[in-house]
C-alpha cells in the first residue's frame, strides 16, 4: 500500500523536529529565600531538562555569577534575572527583571536600597509576633537567612514551622504573615516607576511576576497593567507555578490585549516548598510572543 499524506502526522513530526524550548525564568537561591545555593539551582534545572534559566532572587543579584558558571559547565543557556519588591496602591507586587547589565550602578544602588529596609521590617514583624506570645522570631528567622540582608517572610515561616507553631509554611502564611494577620507589617518597597527605571536603565526587560496572586479586581488589574506599560514594562508572567489554568487563560488574553511579551517560570524555592519543580510546567499557550525571543 502506498504511503499516504496524513496532515495530523505531518504536524506532529514538525513539532518533534522543532521542539518547544523549556525556559524557566523564575526561581530562587539562598541569595534570597530559596533553599539551595545558586549553583545547585542551575544544576537541578539542567537535570530537569531546562534549556534556558534565569535565577530571579528577591532584590539581590548575588547568586547570578555562580549560577551562570554552573549553567555554562552544563551547556545550559542562562540569563540574568531578579524579582523586585514594589508597592502599588498599598499592595506588595513583584516585578521580574531580565537580561540586564549586572554591573549597572543605579540598578545595584536601587536594589541595595530595598534590602536596607528589610532588617528593620523583620524586627517590627518579630515585635508583633512577640505580642501574641511567639518569642525570638527575629533571631530564629535570621538563622534561616543565609543572606541576612535579604531576610524575608519565608524565613519567618520556616522558623514558625521549626518551633512547632504551624505544621507547614503554607499554614504560617494563612494564619500569620499576610495582611490582616498578626505577623504582617506594612513596609515601603520601591515604586513601580523606580523598579522599571532601574531594569530598563541597565538594558534589561521588565515583566509582572505571577499576576494571578495579587488581590486586584479585573478593573484594577487593567489599571495596573496600563501603568506598568506606560512606564516601559514589556512582559507578563503568563505561565507560573502559582497559576491555575484559569489564570493562564486570563493573563494570556491580557498579554495579547496589552501587547506584552509572555514569560514562563516555576518560582521554585526548594524541594518540598514549591508549587512545581524547575522546568516542570506546561509550555506557554499558543500565539503568545515569548519574552526570551527578545533577549
Ligand atoms: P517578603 O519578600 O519578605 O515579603 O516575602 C515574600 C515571600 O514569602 C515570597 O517570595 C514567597 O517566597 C513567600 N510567600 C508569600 N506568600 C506565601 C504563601 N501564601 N505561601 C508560601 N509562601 C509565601
Ligand atoms: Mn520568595
Ligand atoms: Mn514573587
Ligand atoms: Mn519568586
Amino acid at each position: 500500500m502506498p504511503l499516504c499524506y496524513h496532515p495530523g502526522l505531518a504536524i506532529r513530526l514538525f513539532f518533534l523536529l522543532i521542539p518547544v524550548l523549556n525556559c524557566d525564568l523564575h526561581c530562587h537561591s539562598t541569595a534570597s529565600d530559596g533553599l539551595l545555593p545558586a549553583a545547585e539551582v542551575a544544576r537541578r534545572a539542567a537535570g530537569n531538562g531546562v534549556d534556558l534559566l534565569a535565577l530571579t532572587d528577591h532584590d539581590d543579584i548575588g547568586g547570578l555569577a555562580a549560577a551562570r558558571e554552573a549553567a555554562a559547565e552544563l551547556g545550559m543557556a542562562f540569563v540574568n534575572g531578579v524579582e523586585i519588591s514594589i508597592e502599588w496602591e498599598g499592595l506588595q507586587i513583584h516585578i521580574l527583571g531580565f537580561a540586564f547589565d549586572a554591573q549597572n550602578k543605579a540598578f545595584n544602588d536601587g536594589l541595595a536600597g530595598i534590602r536596607s529596609g528589610r532588617i528593620e521590617r523583620a524586627q517590627r514583624m518579630s515585635a508583633e509576633l512577640e505580642k501574641i506570645g511567639i518569642r525570638g522570631a527575629f533571631e530564629g528567622a535570621m538563622r534561616f537567612a543565609e543572606n541576612s540582608s535579604l531576610i524575608s517572610r519565608a524565613h519567618f515561616a520556616r522558623y514558625l514551622v521549626e518551633s512547632g507553631v504551624c505544621k507547614d509554611v503554607r499554614s504560617v502564611f494563612e494564619s500569620y504573615l499576610v495582611p490582616g494577620r498578626p505577623g504582617y507589617v506594612d513596609h515601603r518597597w520601591a515604586t513601580l516607576e523606580e523598579s522599571i527605571g532601574w531594569v530598563l536603565g541597565a538594558g534589561g526587560l521588565a515583566a509582572v511576576a505571577h499576576p494571578g496572586r495579587y488581590k486586584l479586581s479585573g478593573r484594577d488589574m487593567r489599571r495596573f497593567l496600563g501603568e506598568f506599560k506606560d512606564v516601559g514594562g514589556q512582559g507578563i508572567e503568563v505561565m507560573s507555578g502559582s497559576h491555575t489554568l484559569d489564570h493562564v487563560g486570563t493573563f494570556g488574553r491580557l498579554a495579547r490585549e496589552f501587547g506584552f511579551l509572555a514569560s514562563r517560570g516555576s518560582d521554585f524555592h526548594g524541594p518540598g516548598e514549591s508549587y512545581v519543580d524547575l522546568g516542570k510546567l506546561a509550555p506557554l499557550p499558543d500565539g503568545l510572543k515569548p519574552i526570551w525571543d527578545a533577549f
